[in-house]
């Protein structure tokens, strides 16, 4: 480019009047295409000055275009909708549990409108948000009571810290688990409070165990469902029962963390068999916690149920104000709660029962329709074919139970030497689809599940659009 013609940007105010701008103005504002134009501009001033720019690239046209792309991409939401072809259903980090249409409904009225959520319409008298939802749960578990927080680690947290603080809590060692993230169960004891007393041994507690560390200074025995690991060959275990009768013989109560927690039996549809909230309650627990949006199906919340005098306690401690949940979750959470009183149309109704549940000849059979389009789209070095594969539920539930399940296998055909970085760079390009594609690596290959590909047209849709480096 030759410096002896000295091109200029064009002015901001120039700009600002072009007609190529005025649609930018009109959708995004004014003020937010002011400075877009002022960053832009500021870029280039100096690859104009060095006159590595040609007049086409910096007239009103391009950098109206330029500005505009800015503004879309900023205007983008970070929350984002993706496919999860993981495999895992209740994903953590994507979300966990799907809402019934019921709870849509629900969370929708709930944003839109005031609601009775701490007024009783009967008396006209200030009421209890728990109260929304108690008899539903009463009636789903046998529980007397119950009280609802942010989620199922604050659960924890606050029935340790109401029923326990100051005092001794026991759990055996083979209960003192990680679940994910920060949470730590001995951390969580010491946050609440709770004097930590370990019994038994990892893989063997006995009733003997808890009985010889009972002294004055116990306040509680816990039990903690080991949700994300199992321990087998020579263990032992003192059943719910058991443990409850030797707690009550000696005045103190017995928590049960259940995490995911079901409220019905799940081997009626054929999936491993979970602990539920019932049965804890009819062994003898006093509280049980659980989360609503593990295998309950519905939003993040932390659900405490149990004996009606310890529920009292625990909505007496200031720190319920501070777990509470809000009107939207106890919304969702009523809906499908509701959806649980109808057991033989649920897996029809709630998504999560209805994904775990899916057949896999009917995921199979989906692999082997998408698998032509698929392998169009990814060409010669591809490998892509329709396969049984293996998924799980996920979020603590049953952490070695695997679901039968479908998926498509794309394998990059190259040296070994070149695979690991074609996956990363396929697996970087679906995640840069409109709506990202999460797939998993695993033996050479990317793996997209197809259990919870429910809108077929929306990722055949985009898939045009795939763009693999290479
Ligand atoms: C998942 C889990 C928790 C934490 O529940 P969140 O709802 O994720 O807060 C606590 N305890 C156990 C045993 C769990 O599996």
């Amino acid at each position: 480019m030759s410096s002896s013609v000295a091109l200029r940007l064009p002015s901001i105010d120039g700009l600002l009047r072009h007609p190529a701008c005025a649609p930018l103005a009109e959708r995004y504002g004014r003020e937010a295409l002011l400075s877009g134009l002022r960053q832009l501009l500021d870029e280039l001033r100096l690859s104009v000055l060095q006159g590595q720019l040609s007049a086409i690239e910096i007239s009103p046209e391009v950098l109206a275009g330029r500005v505009g792309e800015r503004l879309t991409q900023q205007q983008r939401s970070n929350v984002r909708r993706v496919f999860n072809l993981t495999g895992t259903v209740l994903h953590t980090n994507l979300g966990r549990a799907l809402l019934p249409d019921e709870a849509i409904d629900a969370v929708q009225m709930a944003a839109r409108y005031p609601l009775n959520l701490e007024f009783d319409l009967a008396s006209g008298k200030r009421g209890d948000r728990d109260d929304l939802i108690e008899g539903l749960i009463r009636e789903l578990t046998g529980a007397e009571a119950v009280t609802v927080v942010n989620n199922n680690a604050a659960a924890v947290l606050l029935t340790l810290n109401s029923l326990g603080a100051r005092k001794e809590g026991i759990i055996s060692r083979g209960e003192l688990i990680e679940i994910g993230g920060a949470f730590r169960i001995p951390d969580i004891m010491a946050r609440a409070g709770v004097r930590l007393h370990e019994v038994g041994t990892t893989n063997r507690t006995h009733a003997r165990d808890y009985e010889a560390a009972i002294s004055p200074r116990s306040g509680l025995i816990m039990r903690v469902h080991a949700s994300n690991y199992s321990i087998e060959g020579f263990t032992a275990r003192v059943p719910t029962a058991e443990l409850a009768e030797l707690a009550h013989r000696h005045g103190l109560p017995l928590l049960e963390d259940l995490g995911s927690g079901s409220l019905l039996d799940l081997t009626r549809w054929g999936l491993p068999e979970e602990p539920t909230v019932r049965q804890a309650l009819l062994d003898g627990a006093d509280i049980v916690t659980f989360s609503g949006d593990k295998l309950l199906g519905g939003p993040q919340a932390g659900l405490i149920v149990g004996r009606k005098e310890l529920i009292a306690k625990i909505k007496k401690n200031p720190l319920k104000r501070a777990l509470r949940v809000d009107k939207l979750t106890l919304a969702a959470l009523e809906a499908v709660l509701g959806l649980y009183r109808d057991p033989d149309r649920l897996a029809e109704r709630l998504p999560s029962l209805r994904l775990l549940t899916r057949p896999q000849a009917d995921i199979l059979a989906q692999a082997s329709r998408l698998q032509p389009a698929m392998a169009e789209v990814l060409g010669e070095p591809w490998q892509v074919s329709a396969v049984q594969a293996l998924g799980m539920i996920g979020s603590g539930s049953q952490p070695v139970a695997r679901l039968p399940s479908a998926a498509l296998c794309l394998r990059p055909q190259v040296s070994k030497r070149l695979r690991g970085r074609c996956l990363l760079n396929l697996e970087a390009a679906l995640r840069n689809l409109p709506i990202p594609v999460l797939g998993r690596i695993d033996d050479d290959a990317l793996w997209l599940d197809l259990r919870q590909l429910d809108d077929e047209p929306a990722w055949l849709a985009q898939l045009p659009q795939l763009q693999v480096e290479s």
